[in-house]
C-alpha cells in the first residue's frame, strides 16, 4: 500500500504542495495565536515556540524546499502536540486528537519515511504515557472543563479539517486528471493499434493486420472444417506506369484499384495491400465451393483491366492472381502466402492476365528460376549467349525483307534455356540491360556485314525490354553501337510490345521520339495480347505492326481468329503501317494471309532463327530457289 512515491513528482506539483504546505502552516499557526490567548500560563511558552516553529516551516516552504519544510512542520506538529499533552492530560488531551490529522498529511505530502516513524512515535508516546499515569510515575494535570476547552477543540477541529480538506481535494484532482491523462493513453492506444494495422496509402488493412487475422481465422476453420483461400493479387505492368507518370500517378492507380478490389470483396473477407502493386485477400469457403474462388480470383482481374483515368491519361493495366488454399496448400501465413506467390507468378508465366491455383509443381519449377538466376549473372561473360536470326518475308514477291534477332543461351551443359524463360528473370534482375545491349550490337555487327557481303537493303530487328528504358539514355546506347558498326539507322528496328507503351509514358517517349529522329524504326510486337489500344501506336511512330503467333498459328485450320486478324491489317493499313505475322507453319496459313492483305510474315514455314553465317547462306538458296509463294 505504501510505494514510495518519489515527490515532487514534477515542478508544477511541488510548487502546488509547497504552496499547501504554506498555507497549512500559517492557518495552524493561526490556529495556535488562538490557542495562546486562552491557554494555561504553562504552556503559552510551548505555543509560542510551536509558532515560530512554523514560521521557520513557512520559510522553507516558500524556499520550495519542501522535503525540509515538511519533515519539519509534521515532527514539530507531532512533538509539540505531545509536549502538551505531556504537561496537560496525558493519554486523554485534547492534544492527541491532531495526531490523526498529522498522520494523513504525512502520508499525503511525506513518504513511508515520515508516515512510520512518526506513527510509530505517536503508538509509543501514548502507550508509555498512558502506562505511566497508570502506574503513578506521571502526574497528568487535568483541568477543570472551561472555555479553553471549546477553543483548543475547535481550533484543531479547523485546522485538520481545513487542511485535510485542501489536501484531499488536490487528491482528488490529481486522481481526475490521471483519469484523463490515462483515457488520452488509452485512445492514442487504439489509434496507434489501428495505425499499425492499415496501409498508409490505401486504407486498406495492410500484412501485418492479415497475419493476425489468419491465425484466428484459420482456428475457427480448423473447428467448423472449413478452409480459407489466399489470393495473391499482382498487377501485371504498373513499373512502367509509375516509372513513367510519376509515383503520384502510380499512388493513385493503387489507390483507385484498391476501391475497385473493396467493392467485390464480401464483408468476412479480408483484404490487404502486401507491398507495392501487391494485394492479397483472404476468403473462407466450404469444401467443394472452390469454383466461387475461381469467380472472385476472375472478378479481381477484370477489376483491373477496366481502364483507369489518371491525370488526364488513360491508363491500362492487368492483372495475375495465384490461389492457395488452406490447409490443403499450407497451414501457416507464411507458407500459404509463399504458395499463393508461386501460383501468381506461373500466371504472369503462362502470359499473365489469368489466376492460376496452386499445385506443388510449381515449387519445384521456383527452385529451379532461383538456380538459373545465378547462372544468368555469369552467362554474359561465359560467352554462353548467341544471336540467331530469323528471315522475314515479303508475301508480295517471297523476297527477304530483313531478320528478327533471337538471343539463344546455351548452358555449359549443352541445353538450351528458352528466352520466354529467362528474359522474364533477366527482367526482374536488370541484367536484361547488359544483355540487351550486347544483342544489339552482335545484331548491328552483322547486319552491316550482311550488307557489306551485297544484300544492301537487310535490315534487323532486335527485341528490347522495358528495363532498357529505364535510365533514360537509350538513344546514346543506339547512336554509340550504330556508329561502331557502321550500320545505318534505317536498317535498325526496335521492337516493342504494347505494355511498354502504357500510360503514354512521357520517359519513354522523349527516347523514342529521339530514337525516331536518328531514323530507327520501331515495330509492335505481340500485337493483339496486349490492349491493341490505337492511340498508343499513332503517338509513337511505330512502322509495322507484328500480329501475334498466337492469332496466326490457327488460320489455316480454323476460322476463329480470322476477323480479328483481318481487323488488324485494315487498321495497320489506314495508319499506314506495315503488318507482319508472326509464326508462320504452313502453306494454309500463308493463303489466308495473302488474302486478307497481309505485308510481311516469318515462321517455321520458311526458316527457324539461324546463327549469322548460315541465315545469310540460307538467304542466298532462298533467292536462287524458284518463287512460289
Ligand atoms: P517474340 O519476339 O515474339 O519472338 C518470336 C518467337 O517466336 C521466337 O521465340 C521465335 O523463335 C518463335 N517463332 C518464330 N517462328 C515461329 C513459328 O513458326 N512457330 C512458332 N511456334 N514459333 C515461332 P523465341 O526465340 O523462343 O523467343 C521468345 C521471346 O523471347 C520472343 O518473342 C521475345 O519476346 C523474347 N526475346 C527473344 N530474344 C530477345 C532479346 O534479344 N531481347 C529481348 N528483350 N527479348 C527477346
Ligand atoms: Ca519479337
Ligand atoms: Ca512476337
Amino acid at each position: 500500500m505504501f510505494r514510495r512515491i518519489p515527490y515532487p513528482v514534477n515542478e508544477q506539483d511541488q510548487q502546488q504542495r509547497a504552496r499547501r504546505v504554506l498555507q497549512i502552516s500559517g492557518l495552524s499557526a493561526l490556529g495556535l495565536l488562538l490557542a495562546a490567548v486562552v491557554a494555561d500560563p504553562r504552556i503559552v511558552h510551548y505555543i509560542v515556540v510551536g509558532i515560530g516553529v512554523l514560521v521557520v516551516v513557512a520559510w522553507f516552504a516558500w524556499k520550495q524546499r519542501l522535503t525540509i519544510a515538511v519533515n519539519l512542520f509534521l515532527w514539530a506538529m507531532t512533538l509539540f502536540l505531545s509536549a502538551l499533552a505531556w504537561l496537560s492530560e496525558g493519554v486523554r488531551d485534547m492534544a492527541l486528537m491532531a495526531y490523526p490529522a498529522v498522520l494523513i498529511f504525512s502520508a499525503i505530502l511525506g513518504g513511508r519515511s515520515l508516515f512510520f516513524p512518526l506513527l510509530s512515535f505517536m503508538i509509543l508516546f501514548a502507550t508509555v504515557v498512558g502506562f505511566m499515569t497508570l502506574y503513578g510515575f506521571h502526574e497528568a494535570y487535568y483541568y477543570e472543563l472551561g472555555f479553553r476547552h471549546i477553543v483548543f477543540a475547535d481550533v484543531i477541529l479547523a485546522m485538520t479539517g481545513f487542511s485535510a480538506y485542501i489536501l484531499i481535494r488536490d487528491q482528488r484532482r490529481l486522481m481526475i486528471s490521471l483519469h484523463e491523462e490515462n483515457r488520452r493513453v488509452k485512445e492514442n492506444e487504439n489509434l496507434i493499434g489501428a495505425l499499425a494495422n492499415v496501409d498508409q496509402l490505401t486504407g486498406l488493412a495492410n500484412r501485418r493486420y492479415l497475419e493476425a487475422e489468419f491465425e484466428h481465422r484459420f482456428k475457427i476453420c480448423r473447428r467448423q472444417k472449413s478452409c480459407l483461400a489466399m489470393l495473391f493479387f499482382d498487377l501485371d505492368n504498373f513499373k512502367p506506369v509509375n516509372d513513367s507518370l510519376g509515383h503520384a500517378a502510380g499512388d493513385t492507380l493503387l489507390r483507385q484499384m484498391a476501391e475497385r478490389m473493396n467493392k467485390l470483396i464480401g464483408e468476412d473477407d479480408v483484404l490487404c495491400r502486401f507491398g507495392g502493386d501487391e494485394f492479397l485477400l483472404l476468403t473462407a469457403f466450404n469444401p467443394g465451393e472452390e469454383k466461387r474462388i475461381n469467380q472472385v480470383a476472375q472478378a479481381l482481374i477484370d477489376a483491373a483491366t477496366r481502364p483507369f483515368f489518371i491525370m488526364d491519361t488513360l491508363i491500362e493495366v492487368s492483372a495475375s492472381v495465384g490461389v492457395a488454399f488452406a490447409p490443403q496448400h499450407g497451414t501457416s501465413f507464411s507458407e500459404l502466402c509463399q504458395h499463393a506467390d508461386l501460383a501468381m507468378y506461373q500466371a504472369k508465366d503462362d502470359g499473365r492476365h489469368i489466376f492460376r491455383i496452386y499445385d506443388d509443381s510449381m515449387k519445384r519449377l521456383s527452385k529451379e528460376k532461383l538456380n538459373m538466376m545465378a547462372s544468368l549473372r555469369d552467362a554474359l561473360k561465359n560467352r554462353e549467349f548467341t544471336v540467331q536470326y530469323q528471315p522475314q518475308i515479303r508475301l508480295g514477291n517471297g523476297s527477304v525483307c530483313g531478320a528478327e534477332a533471337l538471343i539463344r543461351w546455351r548452358l555449359g551443359s549443352g541445353a538450351f534455356v528458352s528466352p520466354a524463360d529467362f528474359i522474364p528473370l533477366a527482367e526482374s534482375t536488370g541484367i536484361i540491360v547488359d544483355i540487351g545491349y550486347w544483342v544489339l550490337r552482335e545484331s548491328c555487327i552483322a547486319c552491316a556485314q550482311w550488307r557489306s557481303q551485297g544484300h544492301q537493303d537487310m535490315t534487323v530487328s532486335v527485341n528490347l525490354s522495358y528495363v532498357q528504358f529505364r535510365d533514360g539514355d537509350l538513344p546514346g546506347k543506339v547512336k554509340t553501337v550504330l556508329n561502331e558498326t557502321g550500320l545505318p539507322p534505317s536498317a535498325l528496328e526496335l521492337e516493342l510490345t504494347e505494355s511498354m507503351l502504357i500510360g503514354e509514358s512521357v520517359h519513354v517517349q522523349r527516347q523514342m521520339d529521339e530514337l525516331h529522329q536518328l531514323g530507327v524504326r520501331f515495330a509492335i510486337d505481340d500485337f493483339g495480347t496486349g490492349y491493341s489500344n490505337l492511340g498508343y501506336l499513332q503517338r509513337f511512330n511505330a512502322s509495322r505492326l507484328k500480329v501475334d503467333k498466337s492469332f496466326v498459328s490457327d488460320l489455316g485450320q480454323s476460322d476463329r481468329d480470322r476477323p480479328l486478324v483481318r481487323a488488324i491489317i485494315q487498321m495497320a493499313d489506314s495508319l499506314n503501317m506495315q503488318v507482319v505475322a508472326e509464326g508462320v507453319e504452313d502453306e494454309l496459313t500463308l493463303q489466308q494471309l495473302q488474302q486478307m492483305g497481309c505485308h510481311e510474315a516469318q515462321g517455321y514455314y520458311w526458316s527457324p532463327a539461324r546463327v549469322s553465317q548460315e541465315f545469310i547462306h540460307w538467304i542466298e538458296e532462298h533467292n536462287s530457289a524458284p518463287r512460289e509463294d
